[in-house]
């Protein structure tokens, strides 16, 4: 399988489920793209994987043969990164270390043409901190794709200290003519929707932790409140040891900031490896089947919580902390207000942006919110953002 370079030539680093996934997302957008991994087969896996997912598309009447084929001619792999053909851009989806990362962006930089872009799809390292290890770091930039990526339309374009102007542009370009919606933001811990989501999960373990309401009426009481799934059971579904690991890696790089800071009843569920859904054990139990046990909530509790005091009101604490921060992030200049409400709706699925909502509740109701919270649990969780606490209008 080989394709000639060309100046639109896609080449991804890493046939994982995520370097597939775009890699196939760069091929039905008409691009010529190269796979390669460190794992000798794992391209041709890819590959592999890419055409009968296609042909499962085809065989609902959602493509025709002809598109299946051409994705198929355009996919091609090679063993090692410097045989990979000169690319307009090469995506990174290898391993989550930032070791192996900036030793992969070296050999990129040494074998690929000066203005080829170089794009990581880090989860959680910092973009500038990978892009040390490139002569030109002003070529390095962040393309954070969601999983699964032909599926989701959201993609972080993310910005690291030296990344240029005119890189970023091109990449978000590109990123709409793959069919994508992109969002920009700087490189700061968990981008924009890691970071924004952290209070979700973390005020509803919290309340869980207090003895507020069991799981079931937690969930349910954000459910009400339009999220399409609750925040527990979503932890258990994205497992206990991801969501718990991806909240870690935004505490320490904050410097511990306590709004960050993973509840002891999620480490404890990681010790005890309930991780959720995939060992049947989680914050709730299931059935060999997947269907979930014991999630009964309990409606009248619910209604005592929901629009009572913002201290054991699961829906009004957790929006506050959400609008909060957003409202932090658009403050310090590393997105825009749109990009967060964006990224969060397609990102998180979130019913509405954390801007909106707060615009909506209105910013002087959740300030005040916030100053009850942090009166009742002091420690710098519940502070509110400079831009929140001054009542700026965004
Ligand atoms: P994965 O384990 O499924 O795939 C990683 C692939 O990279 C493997 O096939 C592995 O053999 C290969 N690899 C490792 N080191 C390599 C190297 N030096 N050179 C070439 N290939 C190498 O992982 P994944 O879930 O696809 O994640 C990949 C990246 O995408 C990570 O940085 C992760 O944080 C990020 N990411 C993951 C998700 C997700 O939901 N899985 C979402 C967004 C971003």
């Amino acid at each position: 399988m080989t394709t000639p370079p060309g100046p639109s030539h896609v080449s991804v680093v890493g046939a994982g489920a995520m370097g597939a996934g775009i890699a196939q997302v760069a091929a039905m957008a008409g691009h010529p793209v190269t796979l390669v991994d460190a794992v000798t087969g794992a391209a041709e896996d890819g590959v592999a994987r890419i055409i009968a997912g296609l042909q499962r598309l085809e065989a609902k009447g959602r493509i025709d043969s002809a598109r299946l084929e051409a994705v198929a001619q355009a996919l091609s792999t090679v063993t090692h990164v410097a045989e990979l053909p000169p690319s307009a851009v090469v995506v990174e989806a290898v391993r989550e270390d930032l070791g192996v990362k900036q030793q992969l962006f070296a050999e990129l930089a040494a074998h690929q043409p000066a203005d080829t872009i170089l794009a990581s799809n880090t989860s959680s390292l910092d973009i500038t901190a990978i892009a040390e290890a490139v002569p030109d770091p002003a070529r390095v930039l962040g393309l954070h794709f969601f999983n699964p990526p032909p599926v989701m339309r959201l993609v972080e374009v993310v910005r690291g200290a030296h990344t240029s102007d005119t890189v970023v542009t091109t990449a978000t370009e590109l990123m709409t003519a793959w069919g994508k919606t992109p969002v920009r933001c700087a490189s700061t811990p968990g981008f924009i929707v890691n970071r924004v989501a952290r209070p979700f999960y973390g005020e509803a373990q919290r309340l869980l932790m207090a003895g507020v309401a069991d799981a079931a009426t937690l969930d349910e009481a954000l459910r009400r409140a339009g999220f399409r799934m609750g925040p527990l059971e979503l932890t258990d579904l994205i497992g206990q040891d991801v969501n718990l690991a991806v909240g870690t890696s935004v505490w320490e790089q904050t410097d511990h900031d306590p709004r960050y800071e993973p509840t002891a009843v999620q480490r404890d569920l990681v010790a005890a490896g309930r991780l959720g859904r995939k060992t049947g054990e989680g914050i709730y139990r299931y059935a060999a089947d997947g269907t979930m046990r014991d999630a009964v909530p309990d409606e009248r509790r619910l209604e005592e919580l929901v629009g009572g005091p913002v201290e054991t009101d699961p829906v009004a604490r957790t929006v506050a902390m959400l609008v909060n921060e957003a409202v932090d992030l658009v403050h310090r200049g590393e997105a825009t207000a749109d990009d967060v409400d964006t990224a969060m709706r397609l990102g998180t699925n979130y019913p509405r942006g954390p801007l909106e909502w707060g615009a909506e509740i209105g910013y002087a109701v959740v300030a005040e919110q916030l100053a009850t919270l942090d009166r009742a649990f002091p420690g710098g969780r519940y502070r509110p953002s400079p831009a929140l606490a001054a009542r700026v209008d965004l």
